[in-house]
């Protein structure tokens, strides 16, 4: 196999990127957003540069349509064996897929019936798979999971102290999220420092728009942050992360909101933005050194249950080898960075200001020499992760 198109469709939007899977490199990808609106935009970039066009797509196969038509346009050439397979990103695997998985007609049921546990997720990715089939036909597919690094979690990590009746039936436990990026990322800092990946301890934080931390013991998730749904631990852009569930009851007794108010409240309208107004991080950074109060107070909640979810790690590991920092936060900002380990010289952690403050790219180091735990940066690559897995599944 020399290329896969992996995609990662969301409700609104198609993301692909054909990755070259014998160099590793990206030979052209795009963003096709506001599917299914009155107006919608999509770009392609190959090594050349990048095209901007301005259409309106109806629907799923639109976009598939407008994708083919970007690659025929401006390269490469989905011809002669490229793409050899397509791989799809899909959000929950449940406890069913613990790898990727080829996909046919009972693949496709199950991922359906796992839309109970993600329905804002698995049915976009089920309308990507489906355009996908009718666009690519006779070419392998394979579905990619964001749960199913995270079927190792050892029961006591999944089981909310719940009715156990009641939850068993309703299929109701932590699956964590955010899979192949830990995996990625927890890999490639034990390879960065020269660990054994099979007896590596990596806290891994992807810090993006969504959030969550992973620990990772000798290659395996044993512990994260998100739970049944990717709503549960840190403070995300717009979402809670952890909170007293009676706080919904309250809300709902008091001030009369409904089961999809609370949803939207928790998922879209919390986070930087409920505490600040925004979510991008950066606006929050900029307001709080204005002056904010909102702003800075959003900072330091945020950063609490950062170092709440490090201790936690810290504890269940037992120590650890490395601390990684990835996604568009962890990888961009060296005050939060800073901010989530200053509490740790307890623990061994010590970071070196200047690597932090680095504006260096790529992966790094940027704890102090002697800290007995190091501390990294190492950007995430779900599609690269992606690809590879497609790649190892299909055996070629
Ligand atoms: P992601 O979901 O991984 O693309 O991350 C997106 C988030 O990264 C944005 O919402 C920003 O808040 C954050 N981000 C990107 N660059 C920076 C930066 N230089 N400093 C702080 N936050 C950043």
């Amino acid at each position: 196999m020399s290329t896969v198109l992996v995609i990662n469709s969301g409700s609104s939007s198609l993301k692909y990127q054909l990755i070259d899977t014998d160099t590793e490199q990206v030979l052209g990808k795009g963003l096709i957003e506001r599917i299914g609106q009155r107006t919608g935009s999509s770009s392609h970039s190959t090594p050349e540069g990048e095209h901007l066009t301005e259409r309106a797509m109806r629907d799923h196969p639109s976009a598939f349509r407008a994708m083919i038509d970007a690659f025929r346009l401006h390269g490469p050439a989905l011809d002669d064996g490229t793409p050899a397979a397509l791989a799809h990103r899909v959000v929950q695997g449940g406890a069913r897929f613990s790898g990727p998985a080829r996909i046919d007609d009972r693949v496709l049921q199950d991922i359906d019936e796992l839309s109970a546990l993600a329905p804002l997720h698995n049915p976009p990715a089920l309308a990507g798979i489906g355009a996908a089939l009718e666009a690519f036909p006779g070419i392998p597919q394979v579905a990619v999971f964001d749960t199913a690094f995270h079927v190792t979690l050892p029961p006591e990590a999944f089981t909310y102290a719940i009715d156990k009746d009641l939850a068993a039936r309703h299929r109701v436990r932590r699956y964590g999220a955010h899979g192949t990026s830990h995996k990625y990322v927890s890999r490639r800092a034990a390879e960065f420092l020269g660990v054994d990946v099979d007896t590596a301890k990596v806290i891994v934080l992807h810090l993006g728009n969504g959030a969550s931390a992973c620990a990772v013991d000798g290659g395996r998730s044993i512990d994260t942050s998100m739970g049944m749904t990717p709503l549960e631990g840190l403070v995300m852009g717009t979402r809670s992360g952890d909170i007293d569930p009676a706080v919904l009851l309250h809300l709902s007794r008091r001030a009369d909101l409904s089961i999809d108010d609370l949803d939207e409240l928790l998922n879209r309208r919390s986070g930087l933005l409920g505490l600040s107004g925004s979510a991008d991080l950066r606006d929050v950074v900029s307001r709080a050194d204005s002056g904010d109060a909102d702003a800075q107070l959003a900072i330091d909640v945020y950063l609490h249950r950062l170092r709440h979810y490090l201790g936690a790690y810290l504890a269940q590991l037992g120590g650890a080898d490395a601390i990684a920092f990835t996604a568009g936060v962890g990888e961009n900002s060296p005050r939060i960075r800073a901010g989530a380990v200053a509490t740790l010289g307890f623990a061994g952690v010590q970071l070196d200001e200047v690597r932090n403050s680095s504006p260096e790219r790529g992966e790094r180091i940027i704890s102090a020499e002697g800290s007995r735990v190091a501390v990294l940066v190492i950007p995430t690559n779900e599609e690269l992760e992606i690809a590879r897995q497609s790649v190892e599944l299909l055996g070629t």
